[in-house]
């Protein structure tokens, strides 16, 4: 059996199981709860699982859902399919809110803010008289189809498993898209994201506001399964339980949202049968017991569970090559004279250590420069000031005759500037392809919209195609399957240098690119350099290996302690006292400590 087949028996049976003979009522109750959840739990996945963003209030979003569609619906006598779009719009509107105010937190602090919102909003729904206060909203009408009330589970049951399958499937579209590749990628920090022109904030906002939707249809659903509300079933306990949800089942599948689901909803029903049975006493057991299995649970299957399942059934090995399609425009190459980067007296201080101290070179269009010297010389921070990681204390950068000192790493990735790391920052669990893709991300327009109803087939085709031609050229077309972090760490470096390719800069920045590779692989690595010279592209490079910098680099510039101590031809260079000072003092200090 392959996995689309599976996917296929799981939708039959779905279907059938409310008709299924003997099926009892308390089965298709549960299974509605199960919908419910997993709705939340697929929104968690993409904001926790892939995100790397840790919410415990999703159960508020819930709560704006229902309270909408509870209020409008007995005050206003609306139609719950009129108070759903409303519903969602008070969500969107509240979630860009706290999402403004939570997103901002780094660490611990983005759940703890979370948790505080979670708890406020608890309060806020039972504090409230218009929607009832602690007692909350009762009489609500049932959902109606065609005039047909849905006034039993079974046939609401529809509805909510409609809404899951959508959800999901459209969550699957997402993640496979320009966009989805932008969530995937804030994981590692926002580095990476920002450094190839993707707006990390936007991003991180723009899943918080889809994963608060989710919730709000959730939230609508119950309160028509309901046909009665009250705060409870909104608060931080819910929260933490959608939660579990999500982690359980295995936070970055979609899929693993439903099975999670699945599985709390189920476990905590048997518990709360079998225990007083067992246990011939009443008393809150079960979640004493629930608890510690979820702990049990989550040191055996740190994954989840859905990584389990997905072992029994093996995906096909063999995927093609993206099909050829147009290849995206290119920039307009600058004027080939002249300098195309400037560093003007450009400092840098960490406290008290001055990093880089009042550095000024050029690098001019159409030639490799290279930048070495000894190791803390302050080389990866000069990068990071030229690409905006870091903000320059002091002086000035130009890119093609602009100023870019003070602009953030996305807008200088827009003018140009491509780079790699010295410590490879890959997603390890995104495929060579992904990762590269990831670097055109400028050269594609589709947004979330149109990602999640998979209209975006023909650019995101342009994309890959450009991805795969990238990583072809750099002679890694092989494994552009394989998962980036399963390649061996100079491939990695590599595969960098065709994720900023992917760019189509300008200007291309490599930190060591040569470090980890064998003579042949510098070879080609060289080789592929100077193609890129010859066909216009300016190139600065960070390297140690110096057989490799002198054949290959037209210009040296060299720092040592973070001051330019020697620049000029690579023979100039390599005679000049200064440099095999900090060279030679550098080793023979070295043998001196050992
Ligand atoms: P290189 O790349 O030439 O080996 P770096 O630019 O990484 O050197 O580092 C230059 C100096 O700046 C080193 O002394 C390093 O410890 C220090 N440094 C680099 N980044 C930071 C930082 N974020 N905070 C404090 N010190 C830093
Ligand atoms: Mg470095």
């Amino acid at each position: 059996m392959e996995r689309k087949h599976l996917l296929l028996v799981f939708l039959l049976v779905l279907a059938a199981l409310p008709m299924a003979p003997g099926m009892p009522v308390f089965a298709i109750t549960l299974m509605n709860y199960i919908g419910l959840g997993a709705l939340v739990a697929i929104g968690l996945v993409l904001l926790t699982g892939v995100g790397g963003l840790t919410s415990f209030g999703q159960a508020a979003f819930t709560g704006f859902g229902a309270y909408t569609t509870a209020y409008l619906t007995t005050v206003y006598g609306a139609s719950p399919w009129l108070t759903l779009p409303a519903g969602m719009a008070v969500t969107a509107a509240s979630a860009v809110v706290l999402g403004l105010v939570t997103l901002r937190l780094s660490g611990h602090y983005l759940p703890l803010g979370t948790i505080a919102w979670g708890l406020s909003l608890y309060y806020l729904f039972g504090q409230l008289e218009f929607i009832g206060g602690h007692d909350g909203i009762g009489a609500i009408p049932p959902l109606t189809v065609f005039g047909y009330p849905l006034m039993d589970e079974r046939s609401i049951y529809y509805v909510i498993w409609l809404c899951v399958i959508v959800a999901a499937l459209m969550t699957i579209n997402l993640l496979d898209s320009r966009m989805g590749r932008a969530i995937r990628s804030l994981r590692g920090g926002a580095v990476v994201a920002e450094s190839f022109g993707i707006d990390a904030g936007r991003v991180k906002l723009a899943v918080f506001v889809y994963a608060a939707l989710l919730a709000a249809v959730s939230g609508w659903l119950y309160a028509h399964l309901q046909r009665a509300i009250s705060p409870a079933p909104f608060g931080i306990y819910a929260g933490i339980e959608y939660l579990f949800m999500a982690v359980l089942g295995g936070a970055g599948h979609v899929w693993g949202a439903v099975l999670g689901a699945g599985f709390v909803v189920l476990l905590k029903d048997g518990l709360q049968r079998v225990l007083p049975q067992l246990l011939g006493m009443q008393g809150n057991y079960e979640a004493i017991v629930f608890g510690t299995l979820i702990v049990l649970l989550l040191q055996r299957t740190p994954q989840g569970l859905w990584p389990l399942l997905l072992r029994l059934v093996p995906e096909r090995r063999e995927r093609p090559r993206p099909a050829a399609a147009a290849a995206l425009p290119r920039r307009a190459a600058p004027p080939p004279d002249g300098a195309i980067l400037s560093v003007d007296g450009v400092s840098k201080n960490f406290g008290g250590l001055i990093a880089v101290n009042d550095v000024t070179f050029a690098v001019r269009a159409g030639e490799i420069a290279g930048l070495i010297g000894p190791n803390g010389a302050g080389k990866s921070t000069l990068f990071n000031l030229m690409t905006g990681v870091s903000p320059l204390s002091a002086g000035q950068v130009h890119f093609a005759g602009r100023p870019i000192g003070g602009k953030p790493s996305r807008a200088i990735a827009a003018l140009g500037v491509a780079r790699t790391f010295q410590h490879v920052k890959l997603r390890p669990d995104m495929t060579v392809l992904e990762n590269v893709a990831l670097g055109a991300h400028l050269r594609g327009k589709a947004g979330m919209l149109r990602a999640l109803a998979r209209l975006d087939r023909a650019d995101e085709a342009r994309l890959l195609h450009e991805a795969a031609r990238q990583i072809e050229r750099v002679g890694l077309g092989e494994v552009m399957h394989r998962p980036a972090g399963s390649l061996a760490l100079g491939q990695q470096r590599i595969v960098e240098i065709a994720r900023a390719l992917s760019l189509d800069p300008a200007l291309l920045l490599l930190d060591e690119p040569a470090a980890g590779l064998r003579h042949l692989e510098k070879e080609k690595l060289a080789d592929l350099l100077r193609t890129l010279r010859d066909e216009g592209m300016s190139i600065l490079l960070v390297e140690h290996d110096m057989s490799f910098v002198m054949g290959l680099t037209d210009r040296i510039v060299v720092l040592d302690f973070g001051t330019k101590i020697a620049e000029g031809s690579p023979a100039a260079v390599r005679r000049d006292p200064a440099v095999i000072e900090a060279y030679l003092g550098g080793v023979a200090h070295e043998i001196a400590v050992n």
